[in-house]
C-alpha cells in the first residue's frame, strides 16, 4: 500500500470507514458493485453511505455467491460516475479506514475518485498488535466479538471495520507504553499514517498517567531470560522404580493406558513394540521396526523411551519427518503418554521434561532483530512485522515464529530476522533464545526434533541438539532423502550476481558512505581513500560479471547435442560423468579465473572496510552495527561461492553426485548430492547406544537391507508387526484387463475416462495418485472435459493451491475428486467416510533420468531390481496405506498401469500389499462393481 500524508490528529478526530464489493479482485479490469461508508468519531457513528453500482460487466456467479449481490439486484443502480461526486462530498478530507485499504483505495482511484487523505489499515494494526492471530475481518470480528451482520456486503463490512478499529485502539491502549512509542517508531520510519494512532494512544496513555516499563526498545531482554529461567525443569532421581514388568502392565488389557485413552482396544501388537523397545534401549540395541496402520506405534515407543530415560536419566532424540508431525507429537500423543507415566509410576508431570526443537530459521535471532529494528528507513511490510516481533517479545519464552502468524509474504523479512546461519553466536554472553533452548534441551529426558535438524546436527555440528547416546526415528523411510537434500549443493549465476548486486547496487557497499552522517572536514582524507577503493571495486565487479556469463554460457553449450530431456518435469540433467571431455578444461579454466578475483574481491572488500571503520569512528550517528552486519554478510557470501566452485570445479568426491542441469528457458544451475547417504551416517549412528528406526513401510518383502544399505545402520534387530486391520474385509482392489501400457498415446485418455466413471458413480469420494505433474495436469484437461455439468468438484495439487489447501477443500466437500503428485502418496490422513477409492495413475517407480537416480543404480549389479522396483514397492504401500485409516473404513484401490497384471515384476506391487479380495475387470465394469461392493460392505 502507498502510505498517505501523516497528519495531526485532532481532539475527537473524525474518519470514515470505507468498504467496497467489486466483479473481482482486479482494479484495472474489474468493477464496484457496492459501496459503504460510516463516518464516526469517538462518541460513536455521523453519519453512513451505502449505494449499489451497476457495473457495465455481468456479475459472476461466485461473486454473487459470495455478496449475495446478483445482476438483477443491480439492474436500476446508479453507474459509478452518477455516484461519484456525493461520495467525494461524503469522504470530506478525513482519514480513511479500511480493511486492507489499499485494495478499496485503488478501485476508487481508478474510477476516478482522488484519494489523498490518510489511509489507516486496521489489517496493519491488527498484525502489530496481534502477533497470534489471523488478520480477515471475519475472524477479527470474532476475536472482538462484534456482532458482524450480512459479512461481505459494503455498509455491513464498513460497520465491523469502524468498530474493529475502535477496538483495536482499546487493545492498544492496554500495552506498555514503551511498546506504544517502538511500535510509532516503525510507523513513522516507513511512513505510514498508523504513527499518529500510535501518538494518539501514547498521548492517551500519559493523559492517564500511564507509564511504560520496558525500555526504549519495547522489550526488556533482561525480562525475556528472567521468562525463560522461570520455566524449570523439575528433574530428580527416579532410578530403580521402572522395570519389565510395568512397561507390559501399562500397555495391558487393563492397564494404564486403558484407563487413559477413550474407547481403549487392546492391541497384543502394541505391547509387542513397546516391549521390543524397551529392551533394545535397556540392552543397547538397534531395532529396525516396522509397525503396521492402527497399532497406535506412536505410544509404544513413546512410553518406553521416556520411561527408560528417567530410569537411566539419559537423554533420547526423537525425530520425525516433519515440523507438523512434531506439532502433533506434542498436541496428542505426549499428553496421553505424560498422564500414563504419572498414573503408573507416581512421578509427577513437571518431573517429564520435554523439549521440542526445529531448525535455526524457525527462532528469533535476537542479535538480527536489534539491528535491524534501528534502521531509520523501513518498507510498510516490515513495519508490519517488526510491530508484531515487539509485541510478541514480550510473551514469548521460546522465540519460535510457530507462535505468531508470519504470513507467507512476510517469509524473506522472517528470514533475515531469523538464527539461520549463526553458528559462532552460541558463545556470545547475553540472552538467545537459542542459547536458552540449548541449554534446556541439555537437561530434558525427551528431545523432540525432525529429521531434517537431526541430520544436520549430526553430521555438521551446530549446537543446538543436546549430546545423546539414544535415538528414535519415525518416519525412518525418510531418512535417506532428507539426508539427501540436506548434503546437496548448488551453484549458479544468480549467486553470483547477488553478492555483486550487494556491492554494487543502490544500496550496496560502494555507496555505504550515505549510512554515515560526516562532520565535513576531517572525514575529508578517508573519504577519498574510501572512493578510490569503491572505484576499484566497481570495476573488478565489472569484469566478475563478465567472467560469470562467460562461466554459464560455457556451461549450457553443454546441453547443446546433448539433450537429455526428462518427460517427468521438463528438465535436462547432465552427470559430469556425461559430461563431453573436451569441454569442461575450458570450464574450469573460466572458474579459475573467477577465482582469482574472488581473492581479489575479498582483498579490496577488506581494504574497504578498514577505511570504513576510520571514518566511521568519525560518524555521528549510531549506524555502526547495521554496516559491520553488511560487510560480515559479503565477505561470508564470497567465502561460500569460493568453496562452493572448488566442490564443483576441483574436488572430485567419490561420494558425490555431480549434474548441471537445464530448465527451459533458464541458465544452466551446478548440483550435487552424496551418492551413498549411508556412507555419510554410518560413523555418527555408531556412536549411539541404541539406534531405533520405525515406519509402517520399512521392509520390502519382509526384508530391510535396503534401508540398512541406505541409512548405513548395521547390527540391528527387525521386528514386522502388521497392522490389525482386516484388509480382506475393508478393500476391494481392482485391476483392468483392457487398459493401454502407459507409453500408449491413448493412455491418459482412458485413464482420465476410467477416473471420471469411477468418481460418478461414488459421488466423489476418490484420490487419484499421479508419479508426475505433467500428467497429472494432462489428466485434469480431460476430466474438466468429461465432468462437466456434474456437481463433482476436482481439486488438483498445483493447479488448485497447495496440498493442504486442498485437503481443506476435499473435507468442506467430500463430492470431490483430487488428483494428488507427491504430496499425496503418504502423510495425509482422510477423515472418516470421507475417502472411498484410490486410483494409482501409475505405478510410482522413479523418473529414469532423475540424476540422483541414475548414479545411484550405477551401485547395484541389477538396479532394477534391487533398486528401482524395491523403491517403487515401497512408494505403492504407502499410497495403498492412505485408505484405510481405522477399523471401520472400508474402500475400493483400483491401479490403472497395466504393467501391474502385464510385467512379471507386478506381482511384487500386488505382494507387497496384505490379503485382500482382487478384482479383474474392464474399465468400464469397475465403477459398478466397486459401487456394489461398497453398497454391500458398507
Ligand atoms: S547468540 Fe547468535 S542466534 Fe543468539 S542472538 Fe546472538 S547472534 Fe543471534
Amino acid at each position: 500500500m502507498l502510505p498517505r500524508s501523516n497528519s495531526k490528529m485532532q481532539d475527537s478526530q473524525i474518519y470514515v470507514a470505507i468498504d467496497l464489493e467489486t466483479t473481482g479482485l482486479n482494479s484495472s479490469t474489474d468493477e464496484i458493485i457496492d459501496i459503504g461508508a460510516v463516518k464516526f468519531n469517538e462518541n460513536g457513528t455521523i453519519d453512513t453511505y451505502s449505494s449499489l453500482i451497476k457495473p457495465n460487466q455481468l456479475i459472476s456467479k461466485f461473486i454473487t455467491q459470495l455478496t449475495k449481490i446478483s445482476n438483477h439486484d443491480v439492474l436500476n443502480a446508479p453507474k459509478i460516475e452518477d455516484v461519484k461526486d456525493e461520495f467525494i462530498d461524503f469522504l470530506e478530507n478525513f482519514p480513511i479506514i479500511g480493511h486492507n485499504v489499499s485494495f478499496d483505495v485503488g478501485f476508487l482511484e481508478s474510477n476516478g475518485i482522488p484519494i489523498t487523505q490518510p489511509l489507516i489499515d486496521t489489517y496493519q494494526l491488527a498484525a502489530c498488535i496481534l502477533p497470534k492471530d489471523t488478520y480477515s475481518l471475519a475472524n477479527l470480528a470474532r476475536v472482538f466479538n462484534i456482532d458482524s451482520w450480512d459479512m461481505h456486503r459494503a455498509l455491513p463490512d464498513a460497520e465491523t471495520t469502524k468498530t474493529l478499529f475502535t477496538k483495536l485502539t482499546e487493545h492498544a491502549m492496554e500495552l506498555d507504553p514503551d511498546l506504544i512509542l517502538q511500535l510509532k517508531k516503525f510507523s513513522r520510519n516507513s511512513q505510514s499514517p498508523l504513527e499518529m494512532i500510535f501518538e494518539k494512544i501514547s498521548l492517551d496513555q500519559s493523559k492517564k498517567n500511564i507509564y511504560g516499563t520496558l525500555g526504549s526498545l519495547g522489550y526488556n531482554r533482561q525480562y525475556l531470560e528472567k521468562r525463560a529461567k522461570s520455566i524449570k525443569s523439575n528433574n530428580q532421581n527416579f532410578t530403580n522404580i521402572i522395570n519389565n514388568l510395568l512397561v507390559s502392565e501399562v500397555f495391558s488389557s487393563a492397564g494404564t493406558l486403558s484407563k487413559i485413552i477413550d474407547n481403549f482396544e487392546y492391541r497384543n501388537e502394541q505391547e509387542e513394540i513397546a516391549y521390543s523397545i524397551w529392551e533394545c534401549l535397556n540392552e543397547n540395541k538397534n531395532l529396525l521396526l516396522e509397525g503396521g496402520t492402527g497399532i497406535g506405534k506412536t505410544l509404544s515407543y513413546l512410553i518406553p523411551s521416556t520411561l527408560f530415560s528417567i530410569e537411566n536419566n539419559s537423554t533420547i532424540v526423537i525425530s520425525t519427518n516433519t515440523i507438523n508431525l512434531q506439532e502433533q507429537l506434542l498436541q496428542k500423543d505426549i499428553p496421553s503418554m505424560k498422564k500414563v507415566i504419572v498414573e503408573s509410576t507416581g512421578i509427577p508431570s513437571e518431573s517429564i521434561s520435554i523439549i521440542n526443537l526445529k531448525g535455526r530459521n524457525n527462532y528469533l535471532c535476537l542479535d538480527k532483530w536489534e539491528t535491524q529494528q534501528s534502521f531509520s528507513a523501513i518498507s510498510y511490510n516490515q513495519a508490519r512485522v517488526f510491530g508484531k516481533i515487539n509485541t510478541w517479545l514480550n510473551t514469548t519464552i521460546t522465540g519460535d515464529k510457530s507462535e505468531i502468524n508470519i504470513e507467507r509474504r512476510d517469509g524473506e523479512i522472517w528470514d533475515s530476522l531469523s538464527s539461520e546461519n549463526c553458528y559462532e553466536c552460541l558463545k556470545r554472553s547475553s540472552f538467545c533464545f537459542l542459547k536458552s533452548l540449548r541449554k534446556k534441551s541439555e537437561e530434558s529426558q525427551i528431545v523432540i526434533t525432525n529429521h531434517s535438524l537431526l541430520l544436520r546436527d549430526m553430521v555438521q555440528g551446530g549446537g543446538l541438539l543436546p549430546e545423546y547416546k539414544y535415538l528414535i526415528v519415525d518416519e525412518a523411510h525418510h531418512l535417506e532423502n532428507e539426508a539427501t537434500s540436506q548434503f546437496s549443493n548448488l551453484f549458479s549465476s544468480d549467486k553470483i550476481e547477488s553478492l555483486l548486486n550487494a556491492i554494487n547496487s543502490e544500496r550496496g557497499l560502494i555507496n555505504i558512505k550515505s549510512f554515515v552522517k560526516l562532520p565535513s572536514v576531517k572525514s575529508r582524507k578517508y573519504l577519498q581513500e574510501l572512493s578510490g577503493t569503491a572505484e576499484k571495486l566497481d570495476q573488478l565487479v565489472s569484469k566478475i560479471r563478465l567472467e560469470n556469463q562467460n562461466l554459464f554460457k560455457k556451461t549450457a553449450n553443454l546441453f547443446h547435442g546433448n539433450i537429455n530431456n526428462n518427460s517427468y518435469d521438463n528438465n535436462n540433467h547432465l552427470l559430469f560423468s556425461e559430461i563431453n571431455n573436451e569441454s569442461w578444461p575450458s570450464i574450469v579454466k573460466t572458474w579459475k579465473s573467477l577465482a582469482v578475483f574472488l581473492i581479489e574481491l575479498m582483498n579490496l572488500v577488506l581494504e574497504y572496510k578498514k577505511s570504513f571503520s576510520a571514518l566511521e569512528k568519525l560518524s555521528t550517528n549510531g549506524t555502526k552495527s547495521m554496516v559491520q552486519s553488511s560487510f560480515t554478510d559479503i565477505e561470508n557470501s564470497i567465502e561460500l561461492v569460493q568453496q562452493i566452485g572448488l566442490h564443483f570445479f576441483i574436488e572430485d568426491n567419490k561420494n558425490t553426485i555431480y549434474w548441471v542441469n537445464q530448465k527451459q528457458d533458464e541458465l544452466p544451475t551446478y548440483n550435487s548430492a552424496p551418492l551413498n547417504v549411508g556412507e555419510i551416517l554410518r560413523n555418527k549412528l555408531e556412536e549411539k547406544n541404541s539406534v531405533i528406526l520405525t515406519s509402517a513401510t520399512l521392509a520390502v518383502r519382509e526384508n530391510f537391507s535396503a534401508i540398512e544399505k541406505q541409512v548405513g545402520l548395521n547390527d540391528s534387530d527387525k521386528l514386522i508387526i502388521p497392522s490389525p486391520f482386516n484388509y480382506a474385509e475393508s478393500v476391494l482392489m481392482c485391476l483392468p484387463t483392457d487398459m493401454p501400457s502407459p507409453t500408449e498415446k491413448n493412455y491418459t485418455k482412458k485413464l482420465s475416462e476410467t477416473i471420471s466413471e469411477i468418481t460418478k458413480s461414488l459421488k466423489g469420494h476418490t484420490l487419484v495418485l499421479f508419479t508426475s505433474h505433467k500428467s497429472l495436469r494432462d489428466s485434469w484437461k480431460y476430466l474438466t472435459e468429461y465432468l462437466e455439468g456434474s456437481t463433482i468438484q476436482i481439486i488438483a495439487q498445483g493447479i488448485n493451491g497447495s496440498p493442504n489447501r486442498i485437503m481443506n477443500s476435499f473435507m468442506d466437500n467430500n463430492e470431490s475428486v483430487i488428483l494428488g503428485a507427491s504430496s499425496f502418496w503418504e502423510g495425509v490422513d482422510f477423515p472418516k467416510e470421507s475417502l472411498k477409492a484410490i486410483i494409482v495413475a501409475r505405478l510410482p517407480f522413479e523418473p529414469p533420468n532423475d540424476p540422483i537416480f541414475r548414479a545411484r543404480s550405477q551401485l547395484f549389479d541389477n538396479p532394477f531390481l534391487e533398486y528401482a522396483l524395491p523403491n517403487a514397492v515401497l512408494r505403492f504401500r504407502q499410497g495403498f496405506g492412505r485408505l484405510i485409516r481405522r477399523a471401520t473404513d472400508k474402500g475400493a484401490f483400483i491401479t490403472l498401469d497395466n504393467r501391474i497384471s502385464t510385467k512379471r515384476y507386478g506381482r511384487y506391487f500386488i505382494q507387497a500389499l496384505p490379503e485382500i479380495e482382487r478384482k479383474y475387470a474392464s474399465t468400464n465394469q469397475i465403477p459398478s462393481i466397486i459401487a456394489d461392493w461398497l453398497h454391500k460392505n458398507e
